[in-house]
C-alpha cells in the first residue's frame, strides 16, 4: 500500500466487537497489517471468526525477486502474519499482481468467496482514487480495481440469479468497512492491540527489508498512524473506517 491519512472530521461513529463472522479481503499481502490487522486482533481476541481472501500473492511487490520466487516468499509471510492475529484461514485467489481488473472474472471469484464464507463483516483497504485529501497520493490500480470489484460481488453475492453456476446460496453481507478511505466516518478502538499489529507487520520481512529507507519499512510508522488515529478521537489507538452497509 501506500503512504495513509484520513481526514474523518470531528465525530465518528465506533464499530464494536458485534461484527459477526468476518472476512478480510485485499489485493495484496501486506495492504490489512497497515492498520486493519489491529482491528482483526481485537475482534478474534473477543471470539470472532476470521478469514482472509487476498486476490494476488503480490509477487510483483518486490523489484529485486522475480515473481516465481517471490509469491511463494510473500504468501508465506501473509500466513505468518494472520496467525499472529488469530487468523488460521488464508485463501488467494489467484489474480495476477499489478494488472487487477474490477471485471466479471475478479466479481465471480469475490462472489464465490462472499458465498461460501458467509460473512458478516467484510474488511478491506481503501479503493479510493487517493490517500487523504483529494490530490494527495494516489492510490494504485490494484487496490482501486479490488474495491470496486468487491462492493459489486457485496450485491452480487445476495442475488442467487447472478453466477448462480457457483453453486453456493446467496449470501447477504451486513457491513464492509474500509481502512484507509478519507472518507471515514467510523471507527474501531484498538488499545492494547498495536504491539500484536506491529508484529503482524513484520511478519512481512521479505517485503519491509525491500523498502529500504522508505519510512514504511519501520514497523514503528504502524504506531505513528494507530496512536494518531487514537489521540484524534480520544482513545489510545484507533483505526477509522468508511462503512457500507444498512
Ligand atoms: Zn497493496
Amino acid at each position: 500500500m501506500s503512504a495513509a491519512g484520513t481526514s474523518a472530521g470531528d465525530e465518528v461513529t465506533w464499530i464494536g466487537e458485534d461484527v459477526g463472522r468476518v472476512l478480510v479481503v485485499v489485493a495484496h499481502p501486506d495492504d490489512i497489517e497497515y492498520g486493519g490487522a489491529a482491528a482483526i486482533a481485537r475482534w478474534t481476541a473477543a471470539g470472532r471468526e476470521a478469514v482472509y481472501v487476498l486476490a494476488t500473492r503480490g509477487e510483483a511487490g518486490i523489484d529485486t525477486i522475480p515473481p516465481e520466487d517471490c509469491a511463494p516468499l510473500r504468501e508465506d509471510e501473509q500466513r505468518r502474519s494472520a496467525a499472529i492475529v488469530g487468523v488460521d484461514t488464508v485463501e488467494f485467489l489467484d489474480h495476477v499482481d499489478g494488472i487487477l481488473e474490477a471485471g466479471l472474472e475478479l466479481r465471480r471469484d469475490l462472489t464465490s468467496a462472499i458465498r461460501r464464507h458467509r460473512p458478516d463483516t467484510i474488511l478491506t483497504l481503501n479503493h479510493r482514487e487517493f490517500w487523504g485529501a483529494e490530490g494527495g497520493n494516489r492510490n494504485s490500480a490494484d487496490h482501486r480495481a479490488l474495491g470496486e470489484a468487491l462492493l459489486d460481488a457485496v450485491a452480487d453475492a445476495g442475488n442467487r440469479w447472478i453466477f448462480p453456476e457457483l453453486g453456493h446460496p446467496p449470501h447477504h453481507t451486513g457491513q464492509v468497512l474500509v481502512c484507509g478511505s478519507p472518507r471515514a466516518r467510523h471507527a474501531i478502538d484498538v488499545t492494547g492491540f498495536v504491539d500484536v499489529a506491529i508484529e503482524s507487520l513484520a511478519a512481512h520481512a521479505a517485503y519491509l527489508e525491500a523498502l529500504g529507507d522508505h519510512p514504511m519499512a519501520d514497523v514503528e510508522f504502524l504506531r505513528f498512524m494507530l496512536e494518531g488515529a487514537g489521540v484524534e478521537l480520544g482513545v489510545e489507538a484507533a483505526v477509522r473506517v468508511e462503512r457500507f452497509g444498512d
